[in-house]
């Protein structure tokens, strides 16, 4: 008898650490409905997707912290394309600072909008197409445009207000910046709550050359839906920042603010330069480049933002700004063929 009880106890003690380490099951949905979420709480659920060649579910990671007090509808959405991975543990910690009971409206994250992609560190689907130049997408259409079609008609179309969280592309280092129509009174109040150093004009309408039916953005197509629609892009692909986390937080937090979702004062932040309009400044041979300008450096015309050198280190070509501007985003991949991205240049208001 006494031998059993040490036994007794282990096998207690096991069952009690296997239960510690079950995760709470996560209930899967097909659509995100806001009217059956329970208010005063916070839900996390799996939303199916698609699925793959064997049959198995994808999902898309939904929180939503429902108000006990009716309000708008916040979403943040994060990482449509698979390797921009700064905004995730903005909507994670966003949600941890957000309490439901006090909460007016409803707060709604996507910590992981392209599902497929992310678990690759891929940009792009896998059918190499960008997501986000592909709203509508078709309902019956392909893969990457059920996708698109997917994501806004079961997610995004729930939304009042969003906010797109992205970040540079490989190879390429970003400042913290908005895209936005800078001459909506809402949406350039938004952008100014975001901590930003530059905010952008920019409609989201797809650029010339590209098919207009099938290539406009995730913002263009909810602003098009009547949603308040910015993009924010966070610094650096594939990486975690915390001083770029921090300020989205901030960013996020003001927003709930200003919309009077959370009783909290909108935090004052530095203001950001405003940007008529912004290109890319392109290599036009090939060589190893080096950009001896930082992010956010204001330049003159004829400021040296380029030396490319061959392999032997013979300066090849010099590239200079073509007129004054901000860098808002530069090359950080030395190795470039002809075509290679040197700087992304505002053009101050
Ligand atoms: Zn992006």
């Amino acid at each position: 008898m006494l031998m059993k009880r040490p036994i007794l106890l282990c096998i207690f003690l096991l069952s009690q650490i296997i239960a510690w380490a079950q995760p709470t099951a996560i209930p899967v949905i097909t659509e995100l409905g806001l009217a059956q979420a329970p208010a005063g709480k916070l839900s996390k659920y799996w939303l199916q997707i698609a699925s793959n060649s064997l049959s198995e579910p994808i999902y898309v990671p939904i929180m939503v912290a429902k108000g006990l007090e009716d309000g708008p509808v916040l979403g943040l959405t994060a990482a449509i394309h698979g390797n921009e991975l700064n905004g995730i543990p903005i909507i994670q910690e966003a949600f941890r600072q957000v309490d439901p009971t006090k909460l007016k409206g409803t707060l709604v994250g996507v910590p992981g909008l392209n599902a497929i992609s992310i678990p690759m560190d891929r940009r792009r689907f896998p059918d190499e197409e960008d997501l986000n130049r592909l709203f509508p997408g078709k309902e019956n259409g392909d893969e990457s445009q059920q996708y698109a079609w997917r994501i806004f008609n079961k997610i995004v179309r729930h939304f009042d207000y969003h906010i797109d969280l992205h970040t540079a592309s490989f190879g390429r280092i970003n400042s913290l910046y908005v895209r936005s129509d800078i001459y909506n009174d809402t949406l350039m109040q938004m952008a100014r709550l975001q901590d930003a150093d530059i905010i952008l004009h920019n409609e989201g309408k797809p650029s010339a050359g590209q098919v207009v039916a099938a290539s406009r953005t995730l913002r263009a197509e909810a602003m098009l839906a009547g949603i308040h629609s910015i993009t924010v892009e966070y610094g650096d692909p594939q990486v975690y920042q915390p001083e770029m986390i921090e300020r989205g937080v901030l960013g996020v937090l003001n927003t709930l603010s200003w919309l009077g979702m959370i009783n909290r004062q909108v935090v004052p932040t530095p203001s950001a330069v405003v940007c008529k309009k912004s290109y890319w400044i392109y290599v036009d041979e090939g060589g190893l480049l080096e950009v001896p300008v930082e992010l956010k450096q204001l330049l003159l015309k004829g400021d040296r933002i380029g030396i490319l050198r061959n392999p032997f280190g013979d300066i090849i070509r010099e590239y200079f700004a073509p007129e004054p501007g901000i860098v808002i985003g530069k090359s950080s991949n030395p190795s470039n063929g002809n075509g290679g991205r040197i700087i992304h240049l505002g053009v101050l208001r």
